[in-house]
């Protein structure tokens, strides 16, 4: 084993299929455990000893599931480097490009359903209607219609008719779910690992703009959103709040091409759809963003660029935690599967 390769000990396995799946695990450090309501613990991650090395007939060298990104060095602290990576020229990326592998309909399935587990969509939500799911994804109405009647067909969503009708999310989570977020989040790892990285850089870059630009009328406008979410009751109610707030933000910076990066990488963040993935409803999280909103605001207000910039990047880790959450729980699952 090369010294920089590690243990991610909360999973007993980390071979699925016989590929090793370390190398989706590992980010900054630290890992989450599976069970979601541990995510927060961060668990040492130390080299094995001899004696903990794995036994012969699972020490096949690892195999890597290829990068979209080809040969894509480490993310490093360079914004221009890791723009050209990840936006490629202006090419539609695999997070949000068209989608054309397998059948059409279950490779939407699969999405949808990830997008559901991670909380892009919640329940008692109403997902996009018909033409707007078929723009999203680049995909035929018919497509959209064959994929959502297998939600319904798993008990994801239930379909309801009349004036305010459609797809109603039931659970996020179904026996089902494992595989379809491991099939969607697996392949895309190395790129969702880029973006998380990117968005952080980004959403950074905005704030410390932000806070040397930002008029009393942006300040009242990330007050009202801030307020909102600490009033905020439900889940639905804090994901707009929130939404809200970084939008205030993002526009305090005075440049609409950075409200334009800031909403692309939601969207490749989100599996292609406009909503910051929320995860379950955890409330050590939501007192944590709490305050990091209320920090962040304070810096914008105190005009100091640079503490607004740090905050900022710490803050958007959140949502990769959600994601890198729920492809550990699909992992876990596929060993009792
Ligand atoms: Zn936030």
């Amino acid at each position: 084993m090369s010294p920089d390769e590690t243990d991610v000990r909360c999973l007993d396995s980390i071979w699925i299929n016989g590929l090793d799946t370390r190398p989706f695990l590992k980010s900054a450090g630290r890992v989450r455990c599976g069970s979601h309501h541990a995510r927060r613990k961060d668990l040492s991650l130390t080299p094995r000893t001899p004696a903990e090395e794995p036994s012969p007939a699972r020490r096949e060298p690892p195999r890597r599931l290829p990068s979209r990104a080809p040969d894509a060095d480490p993310p490093a602290d360079d914004l221009t480097r890791v723009l050209g990576q990840v936006l490629d020229g202006g090419r539609p990326s695999g997070v949000l490009g068209p989608v054309r592998v397998r059948s059409v309909a279950t490779e939407v399935a699969d999405r949808l359903m990830t997008a559901i587990a991670i909380g892009d969509y919640l329940p008692g939500q109403r997902l996009p209607g018909e033409r707007e799911l078929a723009a999203l994804l680049d995909v035929s109405r018919a497509t959209i219609r064959e994929a959502i009647g297998r939600l319904q067909a798993v008990g994801i969503v239930e379909i309801r008719r009349g004036r305010t009708g459609g797809a109603y999310v039931r659970t996020s989570w179904t026996e089902a779910t494992a595989a379809a977020v491991r099939r969607t989040l697996v392949p895309r790892w190395p790129e969702l690992e880029q973006l998380f990285d990117l968005r952080g850089l980004v959403e950074g870059m905005a704030a410390r703009t932000a806070a040397l630009r930002r008029t009393d009328a942006d300040l009242e406008a990330m007050r009202a959103a801030l307020d909102a979410y600490a009033g905020a009751s439900i889940l639905r109610e804090e994901q707009e709040a929130d939404a809200a707030f970084h939008t205030a933000v993002v526009t305090a910076a005075g440049n609409p091409q950075i409200n334009t990066l800031s909403r692309d990488l939601l969207m490749r963040v989100s599996l292609g759809f406009p909503t910051e993935p929320y995860g379950d409803d955890d409330p050590e999280t939501y007192q944590q963003a709490l305050n990091e909103h209320r920090a962040l605001y304070e810096a914008i207000s105190a005009k100091d660029a640079e503490r607004a910039g740090s905050i900022a990047e710490r803050h958007f880790t959140l949502t990769a935690d959600v994601i890198r959450a729920m492809l550990e729980r699909g992992l876990n699952a596929s060993r009792d599967s």
